[in-house]
């Protein structure tokens, strides 16, 4: 059922917004769910006026982010004549470039104004240089890919660089732990031992390029709610495990941060208070000493040595054997996912989202989690909550990060920004 959005409230983020800007925002964003979708339509779902719609197409047409495309049959009425014109984004008329910055590397993708990945490369990071190091190789990855050093990989990709011309808008960068979005400081990424790296000023500077900054898993959930199967719900939950454990929070169509941009650290939420195996974050029995893969990896070792030994990728052949039928480790499986089960309870009382959805090596195990990780959810969440959200693999899978970055930059450059 339709209904008016006004997702994109101003209150978000760090950008304040004029009207216009706002009713841009809301307009854009209203395209993107419901293309195509004529004039009058949008009128209703944005909650504007006619002429105000009107106004902001006829710009929008000007500048050939939109154009006029078939017609809009859902707007049309028995008896009233042709059907009325339908419009729609022009998903090649602006880019941008998506950075996830992970444990052991950056991927990088160009995106277009659907978010879909036009080129990409990955570049690794290396734990004993330091941060400025690193975000040099990003950089230069980046310049390769986007062919200001035409130095870009296969001849296909160079081609392609070739044509960016002007509509490059800016760079997302998806960041691995606490993530200041209003200074750009990637305050502490414990995998990668940073503190207060400037990534924002640094890769700006090195790419001469505007440059946005999130932590990597609330991109994921942004990209999620924009773009992937959270387009239609107002609150939802991505939770994401690797190495660490971490969730991102959209509630009424926006990235929920927190007071210190803190919020979704699930992965430190006391599930063993007593007894529990000591967390890198100095406390006992955190969710991440449960779920992440280097947990899971030893849990099957103490199950069955052979199979985590004979592999150069551990959890893959544990999944694998798991999926075989491997009664000890989907037993071991079937224990953690209850774990899980647990904490989205929880986390169901606490947002109560629409939607929760799972990234990384969650996703990657989806076929085997669910079942139980569902059932416990469902169980411990307060009355019948935990009847009323869905559970889901993430829509991106192994490309969320990137994706999520460009999510990221869109958000910021393209729907925020009336110049662009
Ligand atoms: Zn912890």
């Amino acid at each position: 059922m339709e209904h008016p959005t006004p997702f994109g409230i101003a209150r978000a983020g760090t950008t304040i917004l004029s009207v216009r800007a706002y009713n841009q925002r809301v307009l854009l964003l209203n395209l993107l769910r419901h293309q195509p979708v004529s004039r009058i339509r949008l009128a209703r779902l944005c909650g504007l006026s006619a002429t105000t719609v009107t106004n902001l197409v006829a710009d929008l047409l000007a500048r050939g982010v939109v154009r006029e495309a078939g017609t809009d049959l859902a707007a049309a009425r028995p008896g009233a004549g042709r059907p009325p014109q339908a419009l729609q984004l022009v998903p090649d008329s602006r880019l941008v470039l998506g950075v996830h910055i992970g444990v052991r590397r950056a991927r990088l993708a160009l995106c277009d104004v659907s978010a879909q990945p036009l080129a990409g490369c990955e570049t690794p990071l290396v734990a004993h240089e330091s941060a400025s190091q690193n975000l040099a190789r990003i950089a230069a990855a980046a310049s390769a890919l986007i062919g200001r050093t035409g130095e870009a990989g296969d001849g296909g990709r160079e081609n392609g660089a070739h044509e960016i011309g002007g509509r490059l808008l800016g760079v997302g960068v998806g960041a691995s732990g606490l993530t200041d979005v209003e200074t750009g400081i990637n305050v502490f990424a414990p995998n990668l031992s940073w503190r207060n790296v400037a990534l924002r000023d640094i890769l700006s500077e090195q790419l001469r390029l505007p440059v946005t900054v999130d932590n990597n898993v609330r991109c994921m959930a942004l990209a999620e709610s924009l773009y992937g199967a959270g387009r239609n719900v107002r609150s939802l939950v991505y939770v994401y495990g690797r190495m660490a454990v971490g969730a991102g929070l959209v509630v009424d169509g926006e990235l929920y941060r927190g007071a210190g941009f803190g919020a979704g650290e699930i992965g430190h939420w006391t599930m063993v208070p007593r007894g529990g195996k000591r967390c890198r974050c100095g406390n006992h029995g955190c969710l991440e000493t449960l779920i992440s893969e280097p947990v899971l990896v030893e849990r099957a070792r103490q199950v069955d040595p052979y199979v985590v030994e004979q592999s150069e990728q551990p959890l893959q052949a544990v999944l694998a054997a798991a999926r075989r039928g491997h009664a000890g480790l989907r037993a071991m499986l079937a224990e953690q996912a209850f774990y899980l089960g647990i904490a989205l309870a929880n986390l169901v009382n606490v947002v109560n989202p629409h939607l929760i959805l799972l990234g990384g090596l969650l996703w990657e195990a989806f076929d085997l989690l669910h079942r139980d990780v569902e059932t416990a959810m469902r169980r411990h969440a307060f009355g019948d909550l935990g009847a009323k959200v869905t559970l889901l693999p993430a829509t991106f899978g192994e490309q969320a990060g990137e994706i999520g970055a460009a999510a990221l930059a869109l958000d910021h450059f393209f729907f925020r920004r009336p110049a662009a």
